[in-house]
């Protein structure tokens, strides 16, 4: 079934499934087999140098992961895609694949904590260094943060916790114009809310652990691939230097990630190179449960929206609270971005500034009830956090503010409870914490 025609909620059920190959079973099968027979040592060669695509091991393909796969391109709008076992998998394939080899790496500083640790502690052991630009969206900063060896630009499409929205379709103009993919960070938003590669993303990473999932059941990540950057044209060597597990070493055929996958040369990279090398890919399992959470992500995500605006609009004129953070209610300067990228909404992310002390900010926290105190988000259920302890300890203290991240943030994640439960919760936790 072609099924590029249908609409996002039809596709987040049936995209990337073949039920002829599975008979007929109405959900995904969970292939729980770490190995494929390659029927012929013919076919065993075409499938090892990626000539076919199909199945013989598990850490380089199965046939649940594969429909994930397939399902989450489709739903962004990519050529392919490579599942994970975790987001910051997926993040450090992507980055590591387009700089692989003394690159640079221009990213946005409001990140979520792990990714600005991984840039700015981690990366640089491996030859890698990251300019950190503190506005993302001030494009002549961006451009002079720019080096003849940037390899790749890195922003998130809705910052975690600050919700601050990346331009995604100036940034990759500006990218383009120096011949240097985008690479984008959608997890907040999950592509029912925003699909970065219709706005000129060459790359998408999502944790899928949080909204795409959306049950908190199953920690996973993707990257998916447009298709669109040509990564043979002279700054990323790795595409163009030939490869022997790509090759044809008996016939003296020689050939590249580009020679070889033309358009698909990054996903495969990523595939053959990343997933093979460091093993870091979903148990069929967890591929499963992320098809089915996938399954209703439309009435989730639309729902959570709906209460995290009203959670917003209570949380806006609370004598309480400093500041609150959600691009979703025309506060923040960025109302006509978020009308053209964001019309469905920013998603249920939102965090402000507890007017308080640090000992009162504690009491409130653990005053919670309906809300959990867990370091997630995109969870059915409400979640609670202070960021600057949790999600972004490691982060230095001038980009942890950078990013909105100060002591007295709180971020909250929005779940299907009942909204007046909620803001209910809240309520009495204020009404505790100043009692
Ligand atoms: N990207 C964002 C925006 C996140 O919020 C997170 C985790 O909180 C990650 C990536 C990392 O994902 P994972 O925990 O699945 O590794």
């Amino acid at each position: 079934m072609s099924e590029e025609h249908l609409q996002f909620g039809t596709q987040a059920l049936h995209a990337g499934y073949d039920r002829e190959f599975v008979a007929r079973a109405s959900s995904t099968p969970i292939y729980q087999s770490a190995a494929f027979d390659m029927v012929s040592v013919e076919r065993g060669d075409r499938l090892s140098s990626g000539e076919e695509q199909g199945f013989s091991y598990s850490r380089v393909a199965n046939p649940t992961v594969d429909t994930l796969e397939r399902r989450l391109a489709q739903l962004e709008g990519g050529i392919g895609a490579v599942a994970t076992a975790s987001g910051m998998a997926a993040i450090s394939f992507a980055l590591l694949a387009a700089a692989e080899g003394g690159g640079h790496i221009v990213s946005a500083a409001e990140l979520y904590g792990a990714s600005v640790d991984a840039m700015e502690t981690f990366f640089p052991q491996f030859g890698i260094e990251t300019t950190f630009v503190d506005d993302i969206n001030d494009l002549a900063a961006v451009e002079w943060a720019i080096q003849p060896n940037t390899r790749a630009i890195f922003a998130e499409t809705v910052a975690n916790p600050s919700t601050v929205v990346t331009d995604i379709a100036s940034l990759a103009k500006l990218a383009h114009r120096h011949g240097i993919p985008l690479i984008v960070d959608n997890t907040v938003p999950t592509p029912y809310l925003c699909r970065p590669i219709e706005l000129g993303a060459d790359v998408v990473v999502h944790s899928t652990t949080k909204g795409i999932t959306g049950h908190g059941n199953a920690l996973g990540g993707i990257v998916i691939d447009s298709g669109n950057f040509d990564w043979a044209a002279g700054k990323h060597p790795q595409f163009t230097q030939e490869e022997l597990v790509v090759s044809d070493e008996e016939h003296g055929v020689w050939h590249s990630f580009a020679s070889a996958f033309g358009k698909e040369a990054y996903i495969r990279r990523v595939r053959i190179k990343y997933l093979r090398t460091f093993g870091a890919v979903p148990s069929p399992f967890n591929a499963y449960l992320q098809l089915i959470g996938l399954e209703t992500i439309v009435q989730r995500v639309r729902q959570q929206v709906q209460s995290a605006t009203r959670i917003a609009q209570y949380l806006q004129h609370h004598p309480h609270v400093r500041q609150l953070n959600y691009s979703g209610i025309g506060t923040t300067g960025q109302t006509d971005l978020v009308h053209t990228m964001l019309p469905k909404g920013v998603g249920q992310v939102l965090s402000f500034t507890f007017d308080g002390t640090a000992e009162q900010m504690n009491r409130f926290i653990n005053a919670t009830t309906v809300f959990s105190y867990i370091p997630n988000i995109g969870d059915s259920k409400s979640l609670i956090v202070n960021p600057a302890k949790i999600t972004h300890r490691e982060v230095p203290r001038r980009l942890r503010e950078v990013a909105g991240v100060s002591d007295n943030l709180i971020r909250l994640s929005i779940g299907l409870e009942d909204a007046d439960d909620l803001i209910a919760d809240l309520e009495q936790a204020f009404a505790v914490a100043f009692g």
